[in-house]
């Protein structure tokens, strides 16, 4: 859930307060749907069809035709040694070369990297595993609602991990250790990422949106981890993937939205969204990339009689001290920054820069990449959005700004705000996404 746009305007002398004024439109912070790769949906007609839903990750081209999509486990982690175990079900590996093996209720088995692949340990009967790196095994249920529980047993985030597969789960290794995929249907997909991506609570016209903007974004997005043979990560760079864990609320909200999607000029729309964005969406041309300069993805007034949609978020405002010393070495930059200045983008020069002023010179960096680098050092939240505005206080740097996440397209607090105030879900969508419809697939 979660993410936004500034000017920033550095004073030379030190304010003791930080004051709340912003010079553009807010941006939205969402953890989710970072940043976009382009896949056009193919739908036609006004009973939106997808014509060829082919899948387009696949390690080797195996991939299931179908509203399947892989998902990458433990991502973030890049596991090097894993332990899986079931629950519900047996499960039978296919390995590479064809033969099968049982992985019963109770057992436990490892998988590590090995001479350049993997290999799998058994209790009792050794090991297994294939020739090359991009050959992988596949387990797939005896029964219904089997799991695998994958357990981290070590990888390069050094944190302790746990992932479940509930589709057939896909073993090989790539770049970033061992590739554990989860090769699960759409809407079974849908149902592990809403819990992770907003409140059960919510109401339901909010939760119906979060339910058409996810599937629009599952669709429209598929294959941004196509190299890896993949559709998505189970983190917020798509949208985050848990175990599972089932809302009456959010199974209701997916069941009526069931094939629903946004729109723009008969073909799937490019969706985006975020916690809180303060009082104003960002603009996803001047945030992100000029081809994203589309009429429903510019920012937006999130407000109704001057007050925020948002306004209950708890980030709908926030400031943040950071030293600059701190800011020069998380921009790489070997020189204090005696400045800083939010440049938005402007007719020549869509995007919207950070100017970055030391004594020797001064450097220019995309807005969204300087908030991304403090954020990816500093942690999520610490910089709650791309909107804010900076004064400079002696040897520190003041930012204060609105909402949480990249504030682009849909504001999820403010989808709540227009919830409870009487919007029902096209009327809510229709005013993150203007100029859009809601359509349906098949
Ligand atoms: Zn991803
Ligand atoms: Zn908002």
């Amino acid at each position: 859930m979660l993410k936004s746009r500034a000017v920033i305007h550095v004073c030379l002398l030190s304010l003791a307060v930080c004051l709340l004024f912003f010079l553009s439109p807010g941006h939205s912070v969402s953890v989710s749907p970072r940043f976009p790769v382009p896949s056009p949906g193919v739908i036609s007609g006004d009973n939106f069809e997808i014509l060829s839903p082919k899948f387009v990750g696949g390690a080797g081209g195996g991939g299931k035709a179908g509203n399947v999509v892989r998902v990458i486990l433990l991502y973030r982690h890049r596991p090097g040694r894993v332990e899986l175990s079931t629950i519900n079900s047996s499960f039978v590996c296919t390995t590479p070369d064809g033969q099968t093996s049982l992985l019963r209720q109770g057992e436990r088995w490892i998988v590590e990297l090995a001479d350049g692949g993997w290999r799998i340990l058994r209790p009792g009967t050794g090991s297994f595993g294939p020739k090359g790196a991009g050959d992988y095994a596949r387990f797939t249920a005896q029964g219904p609602w089997g799991k695998i529980i994958i357990k981290c047993l070590e990888g390069q985030s050094g944190e302790p991990a746990v992932a479940v597969s509930r589709g057939d789960l896909l073993l090989s290794s790539g770049a970033r250790g061992l590739l554990l995929m989860d090769e699960i249907g759409l809407e079974a997909y849908l149902s592990g990422v809403l819990p992770e991506e907003i409140s059960a609570r919510f109401p339901e016209e909010a939760l119906r949106v979060q339910c058409i903007v996810s599937r629009t974004f599952a669709l429209s997005e598929r294959g941004r981890h196509g190299k890896e043979g993949a559709d998505f990560c189970d983190n917020s760079h798509c949208q985050v993937y848990g175990a599972g864990d089932r809302y009456p609320s959010l199974d209701g909200a997916l069941q009526a939205t069931r094939g629903q999607v946004l729109t723009y000029k008969g073909a799937l729309a490019r969706v985006f969204y975020h916690s809180s964005c303060g009082g104003h969406t960002l603009s996803a041309g001047a945030l992100w990339r000029t081809d994203l300069d589309l009429p429903y993805l510019k920012g937006v007034s999130d407000q109704e009689r001057g007050k925020p949609f948002c306004r209950e978020a708890s980030n709908s405002r926030w400031t943040r001290v950071i030293s600059s010393d701190e800011l020069s070495s998380l921009m790489g930059w070997n020189e204090e920054i005696q400045d800083i200045q939010v440049v938005k983008g402007d007719r020549r020069d869509r995007r919207s820069v950070v100017v970055l002023a030391g004594n020797r010179g001064s450097r220019r960096i995309p807005l969204y990449e300087f908030w991304t680098r403090i954020v990816d050092a500093l942690g999520w939240g610490s910089l709650g959005s791309p909107w804010f505005q900076v004064t400079r206080q002696g040897r520190r740097f003041c930012f204060s700004g609105r909402g949480l996440g990249h504030g682009v397209g849909l504001c999820q607090w403010g989808a709540r705000g227009m919830a409870k105030a009487g919007y029902g879900a096209e009327k809510i969508l229709e005013h993150y996404f203007p100029e859009t419809r809601v359509g349906r697939v098949k």
